[in-house]
């Protein structure tokens, strides 16, 4: 693999790291970022809004395969992010959420088949009381003969932002920290691997929860779409694309896999939680740049995106966004490759107008 002989220049030229700053080829064809991609059942008999057919999810490791992608696993894609070395252009990362048992019998042989690497966010209460249609710890250990990382999805796979009756906010985020920290005990002790990744269950959270993550020593991982680099790997959400039946255009994805980040310089925006109809007003100071910022809300379609000097965009929907999980996405052509974008996304979260929870679907 491509990745094992640059990973082998690196080691050899350790403590002369300059000397590959002046080697042409990997300069050309390095960066700071990379992909990750979301998944949650390879089935067809599952629901469609968290599944991908076997057949759709083999032909998104054949692009990976014949179209110049270097597929890593999580840890090596964060270490070197965090250090900040360069990787080669288009890597990108494969996970899976809540180790439905799918993943063993359907997914893992294909990687296997291709050779490459993936993470398996897992919500640990169901794999104790072999909850029918999930992994057993047997299948989560046999994967890893396949460089497979087990990493943290809670115990209960609760809903984050919603809070048991009564508690205060600092019982609360202790309930939430029992939750992670008991799921992190739990694949350590089944599995050995212990690397602090947590995906937030249905990809919520708000700053509080970030916060407190973050000072429990974990790494956040959402559901909101988007090329990841060090700024989001370190915002406490860090960005996946979600792919799913509605998404499965093979189109779509080669736009996803092959988006690089937006270039920000500063964000602004008014919160994540919202109890009333909002419209929420983004703004975005980019790095210099070619090309027009491009925004959609969800379920609004292209939205107005007004510039200001200095690179800063404002951008807000038409219309309130709705009740439940919602997203403003912006892209940006990338200057000199047709069909490439910088990619980024921003949630809201809607909770009704009295205040309740909406249904999760
Ligand atoms: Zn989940």
């Amino acid at each position: 693999m491509v990745k094992h002989a640059f990973s082998a220049l690196l080691c050899l030229v350790n403590g002369l790291l300059i000397a590959v700053h002046g080697w042409a080829e990997p300069v050309a064809n390095s960066a700071h970022h990379g992909v990750i991609l979301q998944y949650h059942h390879i089935a067809t008999d599952t629901p469609a809004s968290t599944s991908l057919s076997p057949k759709v999810f083999r032909q998104h490791l054949e692009i990976l395969k014949t179209e110049g992608y270097h597929v890593w696993g999580l840890p090596e894609l964060v270490t070197a992010l965090r250090a900040e070395q360069a990787v080669p252009d288009r890597v990108v990362v494969i996970t899976f959420d809540d180790a439905y048992d799918d993943i063993a019998t359907t997914a893992a042989p294909l990687l296997n088949e291709f050779g490459y690497p993936f993470t398996v966010f897992v919500s640990t209460d169901f794999v104790d009381r072999k909850q029918h249609g999930y992994m057993t710890w047997d299948q989560l250990r046999a994967l890893q003969a396949q460089d497979v990382t087990l990493a943290n999805h809670t115990r209960s796979h609760l809903h984050l932002l919603r809070r048991d009756e009564g508690l205060s906010d600092r019982d609360w985020l202790q309930a939430l920290r029992r939750e992670i920290d008991g799921a992190e005990q739990r694949i350590k002790a089944e599995t050995g691997q212990n690397w602090r990744y947590f995906a937030y269950p249905y990809g919520e959270a708000d700053a509080a929860i970030i916060d407190a993550l973050q000072d429990w020593g974990y790494l956040g991982f959402g559901q909101q779409s988007g090329a990841l680099d060090k700024r989001l790997l370190e915002s406490g959400m860090a960005p996946r694309f979600p792919f799913n039946e509605h998404y499965r255009e093979l189109a779509d994805f080669r736009v996803k896999a092959s988006s690089l980040p937006l270039p920000v310089v500063q964000e602004t925006f008014p919160g994540w939680v919202f109890a009333e109809a909002v419209i929420p007003e983004l703004r975005l100071q980019l790095a210099d740049h070619k090309g027009q910022l491009t925004c959609f809300a969800s379920g609004q379609g292209p939205i107005k995106v007004l510039s200001k000097p200095q690179h800063v965009y404002v951008i807000k929907a038409p219309k309130p966004v709705a009740v439940g999980r919602s997203r403003y996405n912006c892209t940006l052509p990338v200057a000199g490759e047709a069909g490439r974008f910088h990619w980024y996304s921003r949630m809201w979260i809607r909770k009704r107008d009295d205040g309740s929870w909406y249904p999760e679907p």
